[in-house]
């Protein structure tokens, strides 16, 4: 077996084939048996469309076990699997087959461009159902399916980052930045074959493919594969999991429920959060309700997991991303935005760090003279080595030469019993270059009005990074991944004086 291929390290530990690998709520399970033959037989399809190692394989499906599968295929041929977000448009669309050239295009039959004549002018449109099914002529006997010998720069997958500025930029990640990454989550969350992870993320991005699901295949553990997060399913299905990987949303949404509860999560092992802040609150209320502290991990498509806290529940804290993972170097840039606070650029070195974007041969931007990747997000790093991140470099404010950092901003106002949740940012001022503005999402059945919050806020933060003005929304613009679209709330309030 090709020992440097993601696919041979993934099925390496299997003891029994006959194990479910995957629970859907009214399916029948499927074992790690009849998810190889669906691999096999997707493998064979590829082989007889004329995929080679290296081709790229562009992904536009819904959550399903076949699109798993075609991952794992890709993996096993050499090809370069693309997944895409389901909600690309058209346009979106077009832009990624321009730019990664794939050999095929798959796609559900339900997909609305399927007959789109500029997408099959471009490249071949493919059904993922067609790729599935058992093809005699080619069976087993005519093409043998075999792992690809990869090497350790040979290309996994190319993630295109969401692009809240310019065009997505497709990272290329490699065979061995994605096994490192899975092997140190492996062990340090300490995954094994008496594991159900609940996964209710979408498998388009890092986290709930790379992060999950390699995971779980690694140490033979078994998912409960949900379509997607729905709070009632995931209240049903905590009971039977160990495992549960979310967003800080499922967490806000979950600590709302009543039947959240310690009983309800006895045999859970581990709930871990990451792709976007954790509020405080929200590891507390959690806490107190079910007796677990949320751990929580820090990672980005470009580099996989960064940072985690530690497994040892005593030693995991709120607002912390934890510490690199095993072979991973953090540090702080050396231009400091704040002082006092060492607060800079978290750059990042190891085996996990992608080697650039597809079709930019210029890394000088991203990567410092001794390779470490600039992140884009500021943070600081404890005496303890713990690392705290402060937000996106693009969105801290500087209103008067003076650094704004939103997190704290929004960190006081969320403090105030009546708002439930708030967005700072800046918004272009003449005298000033920047004004901080913030936009408040108040709790049910409350009200407070703007010079209320003033008052408040004015006692706990120095004058420069008081807002200037507030704006009330009944919830902030999120993406998937639970991210506060920043970029729609900059551009929306831009010319508001
Ligand atoms: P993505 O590439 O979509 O996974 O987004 C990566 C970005 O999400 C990072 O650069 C961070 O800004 C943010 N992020 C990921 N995990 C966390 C976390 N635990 N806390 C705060 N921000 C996070």
């Amino acid at each position: 077996m090709p020992i440097n291929n993601l696919y041979s390290i993934l099925f390496k530990d299997i003891k029994n084939y006959n194990n479910t690998i995957f629970e859907i709520p009214n399916k029948k399970e499927i074992s790690y048996n009849d998810l190889e033959k669906i691999i096999n037989n997707i493998y064979i399809n590829l082989m007889n469309k004329k995929v080679v190692p290296g081709d790229r394989i562009c992904v536009q499906t819904n959550k399903c076990i076949e699109v798993i599968a075609l991952y794992l295929a890709c993996l096993k041929i050499g090809a370069v699997y693309i997944p895409l977000n389901s909600d690309y448009s058209l346009n979106e669309l077009e832009y990624f087959i321009e730019d990664s050239k794939p050999k095929l295009f798959i796609m559900d039959k339900q997909n609305k461009y399927i007959n789109n004549v500029s997408l099959n002018e471009i490249t071949k449109l493919t059904l993922l159902k067609e790729l599935t099914i058992y093809n005699k002529k080619y069976s087993e006997n005519q093409i043998k399916t075999k792992v690809f010998n990869a090497n350790n720069h040979d290309i996994a997958a190319i993630l295109y980052t969401s692009g809240t500025t310019g065009k997505p930029k497709g990272a290329v990640l490699s065979h061995k930045n994605l096994s490192s990454n899975c092997l140190s989550l492996k062990k340090i969350w300490e995954f094994s074959s008496k594991d159900t992870l609940l996964h209710a993320l979408p498998v388009y991005h890092v986290h709930g493919l790379f992060v999950a699901i390699n995971c779980s295949i690694l140490s033979g553990s078994k998912i409960i594969f949900l379509p997607k997060f729905e709070i009632e399913t995931v209240i049903e299905y905590i009971p039977k999991a160990t495992v549960m990987m979310g967003v800080p949303t499922f967490y806000n949404r979950l600590i709302e429920k009543k039947n959240l509860d310690k009983n309800l999560c006895k045999n859970m092992r581990v709930f871990i959060s990451g792709s976007a802040p954790l509020t405080r609150e929200t590891w507390n209320i959690f806490h107190r309700k079910t007796g677990h502290k949320i751990l929580e991990r820090y990672g980005m498509t470009e580099t996989g997991m960064i940072s985690s806290n530690p497994y040892l529940t005593e030693q995991r804290k709120a607002e912390s991303v934890g510490w690199p993972l095993p072979d991973v170097k953090v540090r702080i840039s050396e231009e400091k935005y704040n002082l006092k606070d060492n607060i800079g650029e978290i750059e990042v070195r190891g085996p996990n760090v992608f080697n650039g974007y597809w079709n930019r041969e210029n890394k000088k931007d991203d990567f410092t003279n001794d390779d470490f990747f600039k992140t884009g997000d500021l943070g600081k790093i404890d005496k303890e080595g713990r690392i705290y991140i402060v937000g996106r470099q693009k969105d801290l404010i500087i209103t008067g030469g003076l650094n704004v950092y939103p997190k704290e901003v929004e960190d006081r106002l969320n403090e105030i019993n009546e708002i439930k949740e708030s967005a700072v940012v800046g918004i272009p001022n003449k005298d000033f270059g920047e004004t901080v503005i913030a936009i408040v999402v108040l709790e049910k059945n409350q009200n407070l009005e703007p010079e209320e919050i003033q008052n408040i806020i004015t006692d706990k933060l120095a004058k420069f990074k008081v807002p200037k003005k507030y704006f009330f929304l009944n919830e902030l613009p999120r993406n998937i991944m639970g991210k506060i679209q920043k970029n729609i709330l900059r551009n929306k309030y831009k010319n508001m004086k």
